[in-house]
């Protein structure tokens, strides 16, 4: 039972069950302080009366227990003739449990009762935990309290040996942390609310050391043990580009950046690098610069996106700017043609393609590489991670791999999910930005704000409408955008405006040529769902609309607006919800209007969701903390990064006598976790 509900197994796992709180068993009330807002309490009176009232299923028995204040009536459902025989009226009990008012009166359904005089005297403290359970379990007694009991019986059969130290003592003592030993005893059976306190910290530290220690060797390793390809140079092909074709200055982040990964893929060593930038920094361009890089070196790269549009776009944009140079570039997708394909397939093969962008239909087993060297995964949260395991098999020596973010990732959410990859930040925006404003208007000023669309269509402009998918029912979604269509062409008739539609259900050909006629100003108007979302790049738009705003996440709608604001123009983000909105959405909404700043968004989307939340991490298995919240324990979260890379930057083996139990306890734990690379 505890097994299929709890995944207790073991002592060790009984022992890992954390209380979820204590409770203060000191505290005894008064019956009249007892109001609606008390929880558990502990009151201590005579039994006046034990009576079994009602019938059949409303059979219960209740008693009346009296202090100097007043009275309350206890109630029980079950083990109704047991529980009368072991109480006696006229006697003194202390009597514990949560509170419930019915009809106006405090009563307390199955408390837990004790006779005053067998009750401890003494006063001493006692904090009494309760444990995470489940209904199944309390149907069987087996709640929250009872496993306390278990754990009661256990804890002092252990020694200090059945529970080793595991972090290095001299750690401990600058930090000030209990032993191990002595919190698992503090976080389940604590003497004081200050002993608990320290043993939480402890235990979270300790789990956070350990995961951050564990991605640190991850790296470590790699960056002594693993073998990369070279690329030594920069040759013609990078610098024709680089003083010729160009069209714009780098920005000191593009700048930077790019050189970190040019040192790493110039040291015979794999790089696993994860580029996180806001919408709109230009990460486009590195990855294009990393992309002749490795030509100049012989190598072929690869870049991959999550979607057909956007591998689209990137493919014309790449080979438009690549148009005058010898590098021979060519798109897979899921729609190639076949005839195409096969010569793509062969061209790869051969090693005659140097480039090749797609989605993951590159990854496909019939792909081969002559010379894979580099690979770029855009908007990299919608690869999972087995596909993207699957590209190491594409060459013999792994090739490099550059993972961009669509939008950031909160600070801590990287160290912990992300914490085994070299980590670049492009926190700049190309030069001549205007920042974007954003408003949040309800379904009674729409007319206010078609016309504010038809005055920017006036100047020349273009305009996204965008709706939501809703996850329940593709078909909702499609009624929903239908219906929106036409709402929109009755505000926008032709032959005056054009439109473009493109949504989830037109075949590839249709959705392409849609976004084309947008892309290139042929419509005005952009109505989609968020097919649209990332990465598309149209910088004579200068309005995005969201329709039923309220449906969004944050770093979606961040996404989203990032559509806007490419060019030199003014633009503006309209967030549109019907006239009453959630409190969640409300503060969603709030936080977009305060601002533009990706890595702001991020940290509160956060916040707002909770780290089970974020796509992309779950399966990660990394945030599967007991103890610890990235988003709460943030400061004993740097803190163990700070001294797991202390510790490894002055002992990389974990060989001196301070770090061999830590060492210790990740070889045995090595094979009971599973503890592969993200990426
Ligand atoms: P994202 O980081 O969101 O993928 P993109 O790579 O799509 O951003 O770049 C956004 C726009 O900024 C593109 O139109 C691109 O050509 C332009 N851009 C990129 N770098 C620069 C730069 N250094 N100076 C001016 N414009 C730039
Ligand atoms: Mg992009």
């Amino acid at each position: 039972m505890l097994r299929k509900e709890l995944n207790i197994f073991t002592f060790r796992d009984l022992l890992e069950h954390f209380p979820l709180r204590h409770l203060d068993k000191t505290q005894v009330s008064l019956i009249n302080e007892i109001d609606p807002t008390s929880d558990f309490v502990q009151i201590a009176g005579r039994i006046t009366d034990v009576t079994v009232m009602g019938e059949k299923r409303g059979k219960r028995l209740v008693a009346r227990i009296k202090d100097k204040s007043g009275t309350l009536e206890l109630t029980w459902f079950q083990g109704i003739t047991w529980v009368q025989k072991s109480l006696f009226p006229g006697q003194d009990y202390l009597v514990f449990g949560r509170c419930g008012f019915f009809n106006g009166r405090p009563q307390i359904t199955h408390p837990e009762m004790e006779l005053l005089s067998s009750v401890n005297k003494t006063g001493q403290a006692f904090l009494e935990p309760i444990y995470p359970s489940t209904e199944k379990l309390k149907a069987r007694a087996l709640n929250g309290r009872q496993i306390g009991k278990l754990t009661a019986v256990l804890m002092p059969q252990l020694a200090e040996r059945d529970i080793p130290e595991n972090i290095p003592a001299t750690l401990l003592e600058q930090l000030k942390l209990p032993g191990r030993f002595q919190a698992y005893q503090n976080i389940h059976f604590p003497k004081s609310a200050q002993a608990y306190e320290n043993a939480l910290r402890r235990l979270k530290f300790e789990e956070l050391l350990i995961a951050q220690v564990r991605l640190a060797l991850v790296k470590l390793n790699r960056h002594r043990y693993s073998r990369g390809v070279v690329f030594e140079k920069v040759g013609d092909i990078f610098n024709h580009f680089y003083n010729n074709v160009l069209p714009f200055q780098l920005t000191g982040a593009q700048k930077r950046v790019f050189k970190e990964i040019r040192q790493d893929t110039a040291r015979g060593k794999q790089m696993n690098r994860l580029l996180q930038g806001d919408v709109g920094s230009g990460k486009t361009i590195v990855a294009l610069l990393c992309m002749l890089l490795a030509a100049d070196n012989g190598f072929q790269s690869c870049l991959m996106a999550p979607t057909e549009i956007l591998s689209q776009q990137h493919f014309q944009g790449l080979s438009s700017l690549l148009k005058d140079m010898p590098v021979n570039i060519r798109i897979l997708t899921g729609s190639t043609k076949t005839a195409e394909r096969r010569k793509v397939l062969a061209g790869l093969a051969d090693g005659s393609i140097q480039m090749v962008v797609g989605t993951h239909a590159v990854i496909e087993d019939a792909v081969q590489f002559a010379n894979l060297g580099l690979v770029v995964i855009d908007e990299q949260h919608r690869f999972g991670v087995a596909q993207r395991a699957r590209l190491w098999q594409k060459a013999t020596i792994p090739p490099h791999v550059l993972v961009m973010t669509a939008t950031p990732i909160p600070r801590t959410l990287a160290m912990t999910a992300y914490g085994d990859l070299d980590y670049s930040v492009m926190d700049e925006l190309p030069p001549g930005r205007q920042p974007i404003t954003t408003v949040h208007r309800n379904e009674m000023q729409r007319g206010g704000v078609m016309d504010f669309i038809r005055s920017e269509i006036e100047k020349g402009r273009q305009a996204y409408i965008i709706y939501p998918l809703i996850e329940e029912s593709e078909k909702l979604s499609y009624e929903d955008l239908m219906q929106g269509y036409e709402q929109v062409k009755s505000w926008f008739p032709e032959p005056k405006y054009r439109i473009s539609m493109v949504h989830g259900r037109q075949p590839p050909e249709q959705k392409e040529t849609n976004m084309q006629r947008f892309v290139t100003g042929d419509t005005h108007i952009m109505v989609s769902t968020t097919v649209i979302e990332v990465g598309v790049n149209v910088p004579n738009a200068s309005v995005m609309v969201i329709e039923s705003t309220e449906k969004f996440g944050l770093s979606q709608l961040h996404q989203l607006r990032g559509r806007v604001g490419r060019g030199s123009e003014k633009s503006f983000c309209i967030l549109l919800t019907g006239e009453r909105v959630s409190n969640d959405a409300r503060e969603r909404i709030k936080i977009m209007c305060a601002t533009n700043d990706g890595f702001k968004i991020a940290e509160k989307d956060l916040e707002l969701r909770g780290p089970g939340d974020i796509e992309g991490t779950r399966q990660s298995g990394m945030l599967n903390f007991k103890l610890a919240n990235i988003v709460n324990d943030k400061a004993i979260l740097e803190s163990a990064k700070f001294y797991a890379q202390h510790l490894l930057d002055n002992d990389p083996e974990l060989s001196s006598a301070d770090n061999l139990p830590l060492k210790n306890y990740l070889l045995v734990k090595e094979g009971k976790t599973a503890w592969s690379k993200i990426s």
